[in-house]
Formats: C-alpha cells, structure tokens, sequence
C-alpha cells in the first residue's frame, strides 16, 4: 500500500493499532474524517478527550467508573454477599443485561494465558482474593469466558479462594464453548448463570 504524507500516514498508522481495523478500514476512516464537516469530526475528538479523561477504573472492582466506585459498587441495594468474576468490564455488561445477578462484581482485566505471557500476576487476582478476606462475601461466581484461557482461569480461582464458609461456583456450559460471553444472549447467559454449579475444592 502506497505511503501518505506525515499526518495522514500518521493518522492511518493510528486507526491501524485499533483492534479490529485493518489497513484498508484505516485508510478508510482517515479519509472519511478529512472529508466530512469539520464539526463532524471535532466531536468524535471531543468525544475521545472526553471518555479519556473522565472514565477511569473503580477502585474496588476494577470495572470502568466515572469516580473511585462505579455506579454498581456505589448502589447499596446490590447484594454485598455476592461476587461475580469476570475477565473485562465488557462481560458486566453482558451479565447486567441477563437482569438475573444482583450482586457486584470483579473484573480480572483479561484470563490466564501463559502462551501470551498472562499469569495471576497481571489480574486483578490479589485484589479479589483480598476482598474475599476482608468483606462479607459467601458466595464466588467465576463467570469467565467458556473457552481455554477462561477455564484455567476459573481452576486457579477455585483453588486460591479456598476460605472457609466460601462458595466458588462456574456458570453452567451451554454457552458456546470457544466464545465469548458478551457474544451470548441474554436468556442463554441468564439460564448459565442460574444453573451454576459449586466448584469442588
Ligand atoms: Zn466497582
């Protein structure tokens, strides 16, 4: 693919580091942006500054946030005896949609993957194992994806939270398996999440 000059080859590079954008889409979106209306793409800029200066991640659970807590932490009427693991603050979503978990959450920030140099050190796995010591919680659902990675993951979990009077459970397969749990549908994740199972120790 032919080069640009400096700050078009420079935006093109930049779209290009995104997941998911190829050069082609890259070169596509540059060019859209130098086209269109001026306002146009200063609010996609102030969009951008917006979100990064002011989205940040919640001290207690790891989850994105616009203060220390996020809005589910903040809300004292969630179930403070529950704690749903997830691997990134994209699966709150998908589990909030299932309107089927009152509880709060723990977001990893990924899953165990030694192939690609993730071990329990780069979670938040330390942090989650502190909160099972120091609050009131009984029950664990490791809600990490149904494939390799989320799997070794939900392994190690059962047996670093080995505190007694803890529950650690899995969701229920049926989900499908290699995927993601953002891509499942609500009733399917809903249905896996009612029908966890206790994870023996
Ligand atoms: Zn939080």
């Amino acid at each position: 693919m032919a080069d640009y000059a400096g700050p078009i080859q420079e935006l093109i590079d930049a779209f290009g580091r995104l997941p998911g954008i190829g050069p082609k889409s890259a070169q596509r979106i540059t060019f859209h942006l130098l086209k269109v209306d001026k306002t146009e793409s200063q609010r996609l800029i102030a969009a951008v500054g917006n979100a990064i200066e002011k989205v940040r991640f919640c001290d207690l659970c790891h989850n994105l946030a616009e203060s220390e807590l996020c809005s589910i932490c903040a809300d004292s009427e969630r179930d403070q005896t529950v704690l749903c693991v997830v691997e990134e603050p994209r699966d709150v979503v998908a589990v909030e949609r299932t309107r089927e978990f009152r509880g709060r959450y723990h977001v990893l920030g990924g899953a165990i993957d030694h192939l690609q140099g993730v071990g329990p050190e780069q979670l938040k796995i330390r942090e989650l194992l502190g909160r099972v010591q120091s609050e009131a919680i009984s029950e664990v659902i490791v809600c990490t994806n149904p494939n390799i990675e989320g799997e070794a993951t939900a392994l190690y979990l059962t047996r670093l939270l080995d505190v007694p009077g803890l529950t650690v459970s899995r969701i229920a397969s049926g989900l499908p398996v290699g995927g993601d749990l953002e891509y499942a549908d609500e009733l399917t994740l809903g249905r896996a999440l009612e029908g966890r199972r206790v994870m023996e120790r």
